[in-house]
Order: C-alpha cells, then structure tokens, then sequence
C-alpha cells in the first residue's frame, strides 16, 4: 500500500470525514485489521479564510507548498488536497512537494459522466464557484456543462459554509436553503449536483435532491484508496 499525504484543516470537520472513509474503505477492499497508510497535516483554519477572503493566493501557495513538502519529507507517496477550494494552486502545491496531486474534480467528473450525465449544478465557496479553476477542469476533461446559482444565492452558500459548516455548525434553516438553491438549479436543467466542498455533505443528503448528488469528499477519497492499492 502506497502512503497517501492529507493536506488537511481546511477545515478539519471535513478532513476528520476523509480520514474515516479512508480508513474504512481500506478496511472494506482488505478486510481483518487492515487500515489506511497516511500522514496528514493539518493547518489552522482561521489563518486560511484570513488569506482567501483578503486575496493573498501567493502567500497561501507559499504556505500551502511548504506545508505539503514536509508531507513528501515525512514519507507521503501522493498528496490528497482535503478541500476543493484550494485546487485553485493544485499546480503550485504539487510542483513544491514534488508529490503527485490526486485532483479532487477527477474522480468527481468521472462519477458525472460515469451515470451519462451532461449538465451538472455546482455548490461550493464562491471561490469555487466563480473562479475558473474548477468549472473548467469539470467542462474540458469531461465534457460537462456547470451551472451556478445566482449571485445573492452563491452568497448565501458561501455564508453558510465560512460561518457556520467549517465550525461544526449544521442548521436545519441552512438545510432547507440548500435544499432551495438545489431545486432551483434542477429547474434550470441540472441533472445532477456537485457538493464542491467537502463540508457540504456534513449539511445535505441524497434525500434532499431530485437529482444525484456528487460528494466530492467520499469520493475523492475513494479514488485516493484506489491509488494507495495500485
Ligand atoms: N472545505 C471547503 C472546500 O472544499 C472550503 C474551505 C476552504 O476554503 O478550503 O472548498
């Protein structure tokens, strides 16, 4: 088994999610007492959200790349970056660590068109949502079409995830304006639902969509077994 390097904190609600589904799919695939071989450095939140919300992508990509590089020098065979957000500098942190990045929207934009789906709704910080990092991975390497909500209700995603998810907050009100912004997006021809940020699951389940949901926390951390077992 290949030892897999969590970049994680950010923010750990999610990365403690990563750990426990890593750990149980080695334990499915392997069976007996058999568990995940990681390492996972986790950074304080705080100054994270501090840096994003002021714009300073160069000092995170320093930050980011340094603290990924301790992860290959501690033995990490592959980097698991535990957010989506931050796959804004997917390059910059996988060139630093000199480690092969497992690029969270791959496994996410398999599964899409694994299930012939072609037009997929999009949720995740408004970084996520509005830069084009994501979008254009999910439209260039698999053909997908991304819809967005609109700018107040992209806001109010945002909120929800900065203010109350990443601090372990999961509020019925904030369920139900999901479960809105999901159902809009449906009527505007979204075939399928993108939970782009790895606390999302921790607020909305399949039975609050019409359409499938894609948590790209499980499975960016199925594909990470996949490649740890390889
Ligand atoms: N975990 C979130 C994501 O998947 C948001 C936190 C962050 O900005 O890294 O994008």
């Amino acid at each position: 088994m290949r030892t897999l390097g969590l970049l994680g904190g950010m923010s750990w609600e999610s990365s403690a999610q990563y750990y426990r589904l890593l750990n149980e799919e080695v334990r499915r695939r392997l069976g007996g007492s058999h568990s995940a071989a990681c390492l996972l450095l986790s950074v304080d939140f705080a100054e994270i959200a501090r840096l994003q919300h002021a714009g300073d992508w160069a000092t995170l990509g320093r930050l980011l790349g340094d603290a990924a590089r301790q992860l290959a020098a501690g033995g990490a065979e592959g980097l698991v970056l535990c957010t989506n957000t931050m796959h804004c500098l997917a390059a910059e942190i996988e060139a630093a660590s000199g480690l092969a990045l497992l690029h969270i929207a791959d496994p996410t934009g398999a599964a899409i068109r694994a299930q012939g789906l072609k037009t997929i709704g999009l949720l995740g910080t408004a970084f996520t949502m509005e830069q084009a990092f994501y979008r254009e991975r999910l439209a260039q390497r698999f053909g997908l079409e991304v819809l967005t909500p609109d700018p107040a209700q992209r806001q109010v995603v945002h909120r929800i995830i900065y203010e109350e998810l990443v601090r372990g907050e999961v509020r019925p009100a904030s369920r139900e304006t999901y479960r809105r912004v999901i159902a809009e997006l449906v009527a505007q021809g979204a075939e399928g639902i993108v939970l782009g940020c790895t606390e999302i699951m921790l607020l909305v389940e399949q039975s609050d969509s019409a359409v499938p949901l894609f948590d790209t926390t499980t499975l960016h951390a199925l594909a990470a077994v996949d490649w740890a077992l390889s």
